[in-house]
């Protein structure tokens, strides 16, 4: 029986809006630019080698032989963030750790994607009230897929992969607005937050200025 994972299954390639003859479709595929582009790429993604806290424990189980995320053609991870396209959030995102997440995601070519693995990185988790904890990576860098749980089994982890793979299958080349990466010019890059006695987003230092203004005039 194939899988559709199955690297000979031309079924997985062909468009089904595009007929072929019956008895054809073991051995023949018509398709589209853009679905043998997603087809290579959602099979062939590179996580970064990067766990934050307990989470990263089941995605570490996850890359082992009894779920094996090879089977995705994912069990490179790279060391380096200029190798990969995945960054697996996987774990508690202090306000410490959000400075260097944010500079790994800028080091990472486009196109790229994130995965919010775990209650903590999706929304804060059991910590979300901790005065050192970010309560979500999503106010920071876009997250493309959230897996809920804590932690999530690896077997949620490989569901939330098939959600990413889906939303890769849905992008097309030549639409500018489902491919931005291929537009003229740089990708935009995440303001680095300035971390002090708290953690600054300089994307908020307007609302911030404004809001201690108006406290210094209720002050007068
Ligand atoms: S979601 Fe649960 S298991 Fe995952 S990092 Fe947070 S506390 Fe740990």
């Amino acid at each position: 029986m194939t899988t559709p994972y199955d690297p000979f299954d031309l079924r997985e390639l062909h468009d089904p809006d595009i007929p072929l003859p019956e008895g054809f479709e073991a051995n023949f595929a018509a398709t589209s630019l853009s679905r043998v582009y997603n087809w290579a790429r959602s099979r062939s993604t590179w996580p970064v080698l990067f766990g934050l806290a307990c989470c990263a424990i089941e995605m570490i189980a996850a890359a082992g032989s009894r779920y094996d995320i090879s089977r995705f053609g994912m069990e490179v991870m790279r060391a380096t963030p200029r190798q990969a396209d995945l960054l697996i959030l996987s774990g508690t995102v202090t306000k410490k750790m959000v400075v260097p997440i944010v500079r790994i995601w800028n080091q990472m070519p486009e196109p790229k994607y994130a995965i919010a693995m775990g209650a903590c990185a999706s929304g804060g988790g059991p910590f979300k009230e901790g005065y050192n904890v970010v309560s979500g990576i999503d106010k920071y860098i876009p997250v493309d897929v959230y897996v809920p749980g804590c932690p999530p089994t690896p077997q949620a982890l490989l569901h939330g992969f098939l959600m990413l793979h889906k939303k890769m299958e849905g992008q097309r080349i030549g639409q500018r607005n489902s491919m931005p990466w291929y537009s003229r010019g740089p990708a935009d890059e995440v303001p680095i937050p300035v971390l002090g006695p708290d953690i600054i987003d300089p994307r908020q230092a307007e609302i911030l200025r404004q809001q201690a203004e108006a406290a210094a005039r209720v002050a007068e």
